[in-house]
């Protein structure tokens, strides 16, 4: 029996008119570095993306399903994109700026971006590329930069405001299929070419329902977050399109992503939450260690995207008063996967262990574990596994490119459709996740594992150590040891062996490591993750100084 419900599609165009009447007060606050902060309201926000829609439809020739590239920092302009695009049936792709440029090149061209909208300071990034994004047909430049560097490019260039100006405060938004594609992202893949992950206009709005709910970040027009992740790391987490549904006023910050200027803004902007990955607030605490702050107004920090040492969020609790809230997602889950908020009942010791996990499943992500021998794993806290899995914001496939099939690599999607995630852990029978490691960095080491995040957060909880990347190197006796590198806090002189007898107090004694090598700073992926693969090369090419103890 069929319900007697109606059935209305979920849309982004639905967020935009609502968050443009309903929360018209709600402000976006861009941070300009010396000058005023730039504010606007939703309601401007939203009237300007109507006006962006008639200007790409009019202007540029846009229609549905045309893929309209951005390749900006975390600032209004960029969610007017971040609603217009989808509303009008196309798809916004979103760049990520940090990538090798051949890899900026393979993925506009492989989405077939027909116009790019681009901050003015990222002009010196894309001008030199521009030969090669051969689909590429117009440039829209979005605030100050050196235009001239566009002289004589082939695609047809353009200013924003002056695109924008004197177009109609209304548009024919047309009857979407929620299941049609509303934005792209490409994840950063480590091996093989970028992978295209399409969001759905479905996926976007009850991911931003759950991003919003008290359970995930719990924001509403009574708070101000400040999105330090990117707008092109999976779509700031989630947190435009949330924000514009529920009214949360945003300060964005711009490209002033320095621990610097971030505890600038929050000490005069005071936003009630804050996201971003571990080492941007690593970098924060020591600013504000050595110059403090008042960022009492955070209430609430979500922290994701890699592991986030429980020494830190110890420090931020202890030194600051501020609460780092951990999560779990990636690229193909939109990335909300989990959020370490402990269970009612709990405090002390207990809320402590429950904080350091991943977190806790929401009810639209299913989650399960499959063992080495592919058999589904307990969740009794013990039993590790890959994990894999399903939801309405999960991706089911890759984008094939145009006019071809989507991708279904196996390794990424098991035959009944789950995806795999990569990641290994166990889940307490409470449906709390601990990752132990990416399935790449496990360190098979005697036939046992040991987990080089496990490593990390120890050497990390040292008072010496600002930062420590564990990976696995063969080793003639035992397959693989872990190789541990450390970053030590300025001016320590803690040597190895002092580093060893502490791990030893800390983990099993077969665990610790017997290579050490002390580098100035980890190396990091685009999106601020540590690099291990670079480490693992710069050890093959004995380009690192190892000590063994
Ligand atoms: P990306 O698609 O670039 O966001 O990367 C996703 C990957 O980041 C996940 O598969 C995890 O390996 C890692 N990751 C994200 N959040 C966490 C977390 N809280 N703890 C450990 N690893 C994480």
């Amino acid at each position: 029996m069929l319900s007697t419900m109606q059935d209305v599609p979920l849309t982004v165009t639905r967020i935009l008119e609502h968050g443009t009447v309903v929360h018209g007060r709600s402000r976006v606050t861009t941070w300009t570095g010396d000058g005023e902060p730039h504010r606007r309201s939703f309601r401007e926000v939203g009237l300007r993306a109507v006006r962006l829609a008639n200007a790409l439809r009019d202007g540029l020739g846009v229609s549905e399903g045309d893929r309209v590239a951005t390749l900006m920092w975390n600032n209004a302009e960029h969610m007017e994109a971040y609603l217009a695009i989808p509303s009008m049936g196309s798809v916004l792709h979103t760049l990520n700026l940090r990538l090798p440029a051949d890899q900026l090149v393979w993925i506009v061209n492989h989405a077939a971006d027909r116009v790019v909208l681009v901050n003015g300071s990222l002009l010196p990034l894309l001008a030199p590329l521009l030969p090669r994004m051969e689909p590429l047909e117009h440039i829209v430049v979005v605030g100050p930069g050196d235009r001239g560097l566009l002289a004589g490019c082939r695609p047809a260039v353009h200013d924003y405001e002056e695109l924008l100006a004197g177009r109609p405060a209304t548009y024919p938004w047309p009857e979407l299929d929620e299941r049609s594609a509303a934005a792209m992202c490409y994840t950063s893949g480590t091996t093989g070419d970028p992978k295209g992950v399409v969001y759905s206009h479905r996926s976007v709005y009850l991911h931003s329902m759950q991003v919003g709910s008290a359970e995930s970040m719990g924001l509403t027009d009574h708070d101000t977050s400040l999105p330090v992740v990117p707008m092109f790391h999976v779509n700031a987490w989630g947190l435009p399109h949330a924000a514009f549904m529920s009214g949360v006023n945003l300060l964005m910050p711009d490209r002033f992503l320095q621990p610097a200027p971030l505890a600038e803004m929050i000490e005069s902007e005071r936003p009630t939450h804050a996201a971003a990955v571990p080492t941007i607030w690593q970098g924060l605490l020591a600013e504000l260690t050595a110059k403090p702050r008042d960022v009492s107004s955070l209430k609430r920090v979500t922290i994701g995207g890699s592991a986030c040492p429980p020494a830190l969020m110890k420090a931020f609790d202890e030194q600051l008063g501020v609460q780092l809230c951990h999560a779990w997602g990636m690229t193909e889950t939109s990335p909300l996967g989990t959020v370490a908020l402990p269970p009612a009942g709990v405090d002390g010791e207990e809320e402590w262990a429950y904080r350091i996990t991943q977190g806790r499943f929401p009810a639209s992500v299913e989650a399960r574990l499959i063992g080495p021998d592919g058999a589904v794993m307990p969740w009794d806290s013990e039993s590790a596994g890959e994990l894999e899995v399903r939801g309405p914001w999960i991706a089911g496939a890759y984008y094939g490119g145009a006019g071809a099939e989507p991708l279904r690599p196996e390794d990424k999607f098991s035959p009944d459709g789950w995806l795999r995630t990569g990641d290994v852990g166990v889940i307490s029978p409470d449906g709390y996740l601990t990752l132990t490691d990416r399935a790449k960095d496990v360190i098979k080491s005697g036939g046992e594992w040991i987990s080089s995040v496990e490593l990390e957060n120890e050497l990390m909880a040292h008072p010496d150590v600002a930062e420590a990347a564990v990976v696995a190197v063969p080793d003639e006796r035992w397959g693989e040891r872990p190789l541990a590198t450390v970053v030590l806090v300025e001016g320590s002189t803690t040597g190895y062996a002092e580093l060893r007898d502490f791990l030893a107090t800390r983990i099993a004694r077969w665990q610790v490591p017997e290579r050490w090598a002390i580098i100035p700073t980890v190396p990091k992926t685009s999106v601020g993750k540590f690099d291990k693969k670079v480490i693992r090369k710069s050890y093959a090419d004995g380009e690192l100084d190892v000590t063994k103890l």
